[in-house]
């Protein structure tokens, strides 16, 4: 940019704002911007991905993880039948019927007091 020299009326450039001394006299010229005041750098960078990779095309930022596998059932005791040594599962009860062999298991489980 161009400024005057304050002193000899020389014309000089400048890069910009700030404390020059005139060529022809050497007196210091203070150059201000129009606005009287030094504008902050702006540095208009390009948007980049700091600290991480480009996503790929399709990909879902952000997915959401495999859903977790489903509550198992609760244990159930298991028991053994005397007739056929069939084994199975039994419920909250004291006589199970094998599925095996129809025969009555008593399972040893004592079957919820209803009063
Ligand atoms: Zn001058
Ligand atoms: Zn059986």
């Amino acid at each position: 940019m161009k400024v005057r020299c304050g002193s000899c009326r020389t014309e000089f450039d400048v890069p910009g704002a700030g404390r020059f001394a005139c060529p022809v006299c050497g007196s210091v010229n203070v150059v201000r911007t129009a606005a009287g005041q030094q504008p902050p750098p702006q540095q208009q960078a390009p948007q980049q991905n700091l600290g991480g990779y480009p996503a790929a095309p399709g990909a879902v930022p952000g997915a959401a993880p495999p859903p977790p596998p489903p509550a198992q059932e609760q244990t159930l005791p298991k028991v053994e039948c005397p007739e056929c040594e069939f084994t199975f599962h039994v419920g909250k009860i004291a006589k199970a019927t094998c599925p095996n062999c129809s025969a009555e298991v008593s399972t040893g489980v004592e079957e919820e007091d209803e009063g």
